[in-house]
């Protein structure tokens, strides 16, 4: 795919962009490992003013930024400008908690035959970072503010639609005050990715994206040993049991689903709902579901704008296409509109089963399928039926219910009575297919750590 801003709403190409030739990716390694060289050397003080910085011009440039993403990617305008506003608080989170995290952890010096003895948390140098277009600024800060707190280098690669939001991201931290080479966007396409995970300079890696692209990515950082961090898909589990508030539980599956015009790793994807409120949940979300409005997403009062990519959306259309052919019943939505751009309507889709590809894959867009369940096991057992465990959400006042809903729930993430999302203070994840390692909260900034062991007689 050529690098490119494209118009979702209609299709029209806005801005393209060069990849970097040899020379210039040489260029930018050799600036990443001097940034490396230097940075190392900096205190958290220091740091923590260049990411306060970086917060305050977040802050100050809001508007501009949300409407350069609202363009290349087509979430709305509201939801692009709360996205810069997370960033800019993810940012002010590390500053304020990153030497915490990383103080020396104390060992028993005695038990060790030492007068001292703890081990310290370093940086490992320049890491590249392989990014999506769904949240473009904030999939890259999760990753940065942590990484350069700690000491790191970043190197981004980020998605080939959205090289004006990572050419922003270029020059925040520069400007912020971070040495040339602290952090560097690389535009290349992903068959680059592999020459530059070879190079010695850099030393571990982060993708979010894709099931393939984490395989692929996996496979050549094992074949360079060199550490990642995998976020991949997820199809995420939303349970609704007997005890549930059955309207607010639709009213957030609605937000859960649609969020990011349905193109987000940790959205409700299948609903799983108990026979005995199936109805009164079915209807209220179907109703809910249909009067959203889709639109132009920079206007106010639009919830949904067109998906981001005409490969994504063709794969959506092809995706619900398939479950209606086997016999699936779509309750509302399922028809894109006569119209250029890349836009879907919010579907709901019941009556699934196993050799439908809705029931197995991730459907990444406004879409739901939605299940009936008579028993606890029954729900448990479809939750967990997917190869991917990302996020997951049940809904239950038993207490005793949402204990066994906490620990058979078979993913990264389980939260109760409310929508999954990203929070800087918890660790955020998957398990099986949808990835390994941690970003936010503590974990997320050791991961990019190299652990030393000190012995002091
Ligand atoms: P994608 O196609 O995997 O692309 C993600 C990034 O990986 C892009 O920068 C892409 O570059 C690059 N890439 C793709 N294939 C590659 C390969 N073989 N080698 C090296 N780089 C490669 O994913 P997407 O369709 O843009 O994003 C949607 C997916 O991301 C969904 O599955 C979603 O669930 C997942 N996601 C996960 C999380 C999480 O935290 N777990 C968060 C957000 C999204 P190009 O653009 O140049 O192809």
């Amino acid at each position: 795919m050529s690098i490119a801003t494209i118009d979702p709403t209609n299709g029209q190409v806005l801005k393209t962009f060069d990849e970097m030739t040899d020379q210039q990716l040489e260029a930018a390694l050799t600036r990443a490992a001097d940034g490396f060289a230097r940075l190392r050397t900096t205190g958290f003080a220091e740091r923590a003013r260049w990411m306060t910085a970086a917060a305050d011009l977040l802050d100050a440039e809001r508007d501009d930024v949300a409407r350069t993403m609202t363009t290349e990617m087509g979430k709305t305008y509201a939801s692009a400008k709360a996205e810069v506003v997370k960033c800019a608080a993810a940012c002010r989170y590390y500053a304020a908690h990153a030497e915490g995290f990383l103080a020396d952890e104390p060992a028993d010096a005695a038990a060790v035959g030492a007068t001292r003895a703890y081990g310290r948390y370093q940086p490992m140098g320049p890491v590249l970072a392989v990014m999506p277009w769904n949240f473009p600024l904030w999939q890259v800060m999760r990753f940065a503010a942590p990484a350069l707190m700690a000491g790191n280098v970043g190197l981004l690669k980020h998605a080939s639609n959205v090289p004006q939001t990572a050419l922003y991201l270029d020059e925040l931290f520069r400007r912020a005050g971070f040495p040339a080479g602290a952090f560097q966007t690389l535009l290349i396409g992903s068959a680059q990715v592999d020459r530059v995970l070879a190079d010695p300079r850099v030393r571990a890696a982060t993708l979010t994206g894709s099931e393939g692209a984490g395989r692929s990515i996996g496979a050549s950082a094992g074949r360079y040993l060199k550490k990642t961090v995998l976020e991949l898909g997820g199809s995420d589990p939303f349970v609704v049991m007997p005890s549930a508030d059955v309207e607010q539980a639709a009213e957030v599956a609605t937000v859960a689903r649609c969020q990011n015009n349905g193109q987000s790793c940790i959205a409700a994807k299948r609903f799983i709902v108990h026979a005995d409120v199936y109805d009164a949940f079915a209807d209220a979300f179907v109703a809910r579901m249909a009067a959203l409005t889709v639109g132009d997403p920079m206007a106010d009062g639009t919830d949904i704008g067109p998906l981001a990519t005409e490969r994504g959306r063709a794969e959506v259309e092809e995706q619900v296409r398939d479950a209606a052919d086997k016999g699936a019943s779509v309750l509302c939505g399922g028809q894109r509109p006569d119209r250029a751009g890349w836009w879907y309507p919010p579907t709901v889709v019941a009556d699934l089963t196993p050799e439908m590809r809705m029931y197995a894959e991730e459907v990444f867009g406004p879409v739901a399928g939605l299940y009936r369940v008579s028993s606890y096991e029954e729900a448990i057992a479809l939750a967990n039926g997917t190869n991917y465990g990302l996020g997951s959400n049940a809904w239950t006042r038993d207490p005793a219910e949402q204990e066994r809903f906490v620990a058979d729930l078979d993913a990264g993430l389980v939260f109760i009575n409310g929508m999954t999302t990203s929070y800087p203070e918890l660790p955020f994840g998957g398990v099986r297919n949808s990835g390994y390692g941690r970003e936010l909260s503590a974990q997320g900034i050791r991961e990019f750590c190299d652990l030393k062991a000190v012995w002091i007689g």
